[in-house]
């Protein structure tokens, strides 16, 4: 995801206007807190299993970084597809070449799975599957041209919507929910043009006014698969399973989907999640969500940041050190423990 095209309330504009020249320090206004926890009794889930979603989580790593052409990313798709196929869901494949900023074309996929597919009723997870092919982000120039194993960005998320699949897979007809569920993986999220990092490098695609991130959901949202895809609401999974994560409420996502949002956060509370779920409204981003949203499914999304201090992105965020090391079980069960829980929610 690109962090950097904030799309800002004026006031917290102002705010930016005086780190111009300190990029890395982006900081918003974000004290505002809405809505409160409730404490409803839960309807009776499936539990996530986060031993699970970590191994999922290091199996894609363990393939290399999933760099759109490479022999790692065709084998981690290929292994997508069969692990959702083993569960029974309905898979299908959209291929498509685009242009990446830097003139590459690439060949990439998205990939969708469907669970109870025939219920009128229906959420989509999406998260995006691909790595980003550079660390530009990395504290170490010498690492900024090296490849990152987007184990937080991308694998994790990826996980846990496997181990959702998996759990909802091994229910009896009387235990299911009450929606279907599409699992909706796009490719080529984040092989985008960050105007501050790689200032040398001309973005090919800015002439156009095509966004250089979030290609595969910009392919999607033109060409929908299913066709004519519905949902009563989405949520974008994005940077999941790290430790200590933490997830604001954004501002598209409190825009296009502020029931859903409010279900989640509230749910996350009960359960006791709220350390993980913050109850703080933050600026907007560009993610996956905006096409999707475009595409008309209300979408949130629920992406690892930073609450307080200076920086607005995770130390990890876009370098090397987003790898295994810094994955923990406990943001895996918080994230895949609420998501589960809320399709048993009317
Ligand atoms: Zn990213």
């Amino acid at each position: 995801m690109n962090f950097r095209t904030l799309r800002l309330p004026l006031a917290a504009l102002a705010g930016l206007l005086v780190l111009t020249g300190c990029p890395d320090k982006t900081k918003t206004t974000e004290t505002a807190t809405t809505g409160t926890p409730a404490a409803p009794k839960l309807p009776k889930a499936p539990v996530f299993n986060a031993d699970s979603a970590y191994a999922f989580t290091a199996q894609q790593v363990s393939f290399g970084p999933r760099v759109p052409n490479s022999k790692a990313h065709i084998a981690c798709g290929d292994w997508l597809v069969a692990k959702l196929k083993g569960y029974g869901l309905k898979v299908m494949q959209q291929p498509f070449d685009a242009m990446t900023f830097d003139g590459t074309n690439i060949h990439a996929r998205n990939i969708i799975a469907q669970y109870q597919p025939t219920a009128a009723r229906r959420v989509a997870i999406f998260g995006h599957w691909d790595t980003r092919p550079f660390a530009d982000a990395d504290k170490d120039p010498a690492k900024k041209n090296k490849p990152m194993d987007g184990a937080s960005d991308g694998a994790s998320a990826v996980a846990v919507a496997l181990e959702m699949a998996r759990v909802l897979a091994q229910q009896p007809d009387s235990l299911a929910p009450n929606v279907g569920v599409d699992f909706i993986f796009f490719d080529a999220e984040d092989w985008g043009h960050d105007d501050v990092t790689q200032q040398e490098l001309k973005n090919q695609l800015d002439g156009s006014g095509t966004d250089s991130w979030c290609l595969g959901s910009q392919y999607w949202a033109k060409n929908l698969l299913p066709a004519n895809y519905k949902a009563e609401y989405g949520v974008l999974l994005d940077m999941v399973g790290a430790k200590g994560g933490s997830f604001t409420r954004e501002e598209t996502s409190r825009t296009n989907a502020r029931g859903p949002l409010d279900k989640i956060w509230n749910t996350a509370a009960t359960l006791g999640y709220s350390d993980f779920f913050r109850f703080q409204d933050t600026g907007g981003i560009t993610d996956d969500h905006v096409y999707t949203n475009k595409a008309g499914i209300p979408t949130l999304d629920i992406y690892d940041h930073p609450s307080y201090g200076d920086d607005y992105f995770p130390a990890y965020h876009h370098a090397t050190t987003d790898n295994m090391s810094i994955i923990d079980r406990k943001t895996l069960k918080a994230v895949g423990q609420t998501m589960t829980q809320v399709l048993y929610i009317d």
